[in-house]
């Protein structure tokens, strides 16, 4: 029996990892939920998965929490600015723990390119690097739920605005992002590896004509400059240290750092990823 923890089991991400893993055979014994907060994981407790809490912040509940755990799924988390920390604290711990393989979630082209979210999935890496412990590195495009959970506002303003000068972005659906890590799990051996991940690269132009298509109602991308960017999100008096981080992406898009040819997110999970039109179909 191989024991497989997740960490970040009650996010979006880990949820659908671990409805993947039982859907697609693995016994829900062999399946370790780490979550912050049990409360959210009831769901998880019914369907058998174990669930065992511990914190990104506590090395000791974490060292207890992967007692046993053979092949671990450490899912990024979401304090920017304290993430190498809290990672570091999971690599240790499962270092410590006797875990064989870590799978970890980092971003595309985390070593070239100018997305102001590389540094701390970088550094993450290099403390993995450094633990002596088998490790995959996940380096995972945007997800297409990033611009489909916008889509009242495109429907509202007919617009989609970016500084991205319409460069093309292999995001990909959120839940095949999860397939691709049940598949990393399933085969972690004693090698390291990393895998760039995305999904069909489209541009924002083609995502407008996607949602005019299943909505009925004209959206269109409008490109504009990263300072009028900024200028626009900020005219309702919005603090600008959200649109500044946007802003800084779309650069970092423009310049082809959300792009890749890689093949490995089909690879491993075995199947074609879903398309944008059908992403946003579903949303619609
Ligand atoms: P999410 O729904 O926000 O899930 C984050 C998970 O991390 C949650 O389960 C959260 O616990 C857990 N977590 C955060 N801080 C923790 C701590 N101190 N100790 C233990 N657990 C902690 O995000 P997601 O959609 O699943 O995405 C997974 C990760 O991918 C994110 O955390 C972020 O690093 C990254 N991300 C990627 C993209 C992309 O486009 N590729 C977009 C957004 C984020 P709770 O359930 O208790 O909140």
């Amino acid at each position: 029996m191989t024991t497989l923890a997740i960490t970040g089991a009650t996010g979006a991400l880990g949820r659908l990892v671990v409805a993947d893993l039982l859907e697609s055979g693995t016994a829900p014994d062999e399946v370790v939920a780490v979550v912050r907060n049990p409360a959210k994981a009831a769901s998880l407790a019914e369907q058998g998965v174990t669930v065992r809490e511990a914190d990104y912040a506590d090395p000791a509940a974490l060292r207890t929490a992967l007692e046993g755990v053979e092949r671990l799924l450490l899912i990024s988390g979401d304090a920017v600015g304290a993430r190498v920390e809290q990672h570091t604290n999971v690599i240790e711990a499962a270092r410590d723990a006797g875990v064989a393989h870590i799978v970890y979630t980092s971003i595309l082209n985390a070593d070239a390119s100018s997305n102001p979210l590389v540094d701390e999935h970088i550094a993450t890496e290099k403390v993995l690097a450094a633990s002596g412990v088998a490790h995959t590195v996940l380096r995972n495009a945007w997800y297409s739920e990033n611009y489909t959970t916008q889509l009242p506002q495109y429907l509202a303003t007919g617009e989609i605005l970016s500084a991205t000068d319409d460069a093309p972005i292999s995001a990909a659906a959120r839940a095949d992002f999860a397939a691709a890590a049940v598949g990393a799990l399933r085969s972690a051996g004693a090698e390291s590896r990393t895998f760039e991940l995305g999904g069909p690269a489209f541009t924002l132009t083609e995502l407008a004509e996607a949602i005019t298509e299943a909505t009925g109602t004209t959206v269109v991308h409008r490109v504009v400059s990263a300072d009028e960017l900024v200028a626009t999100m900020t005219s309702d008096g919005q603090d600008a240290t959200w649109p500044n981080i946007q802003a800084r992406v779309d650069r970092s898009i423009a310049a082809g750092e959300m792009h890749t040819d890689s093949k490995a997110l089909e690879e491993l999970m075995g199947h074609a990823p879903t398309t944008i039109t059908e992403v946003v179909r579903a949303a619609v």
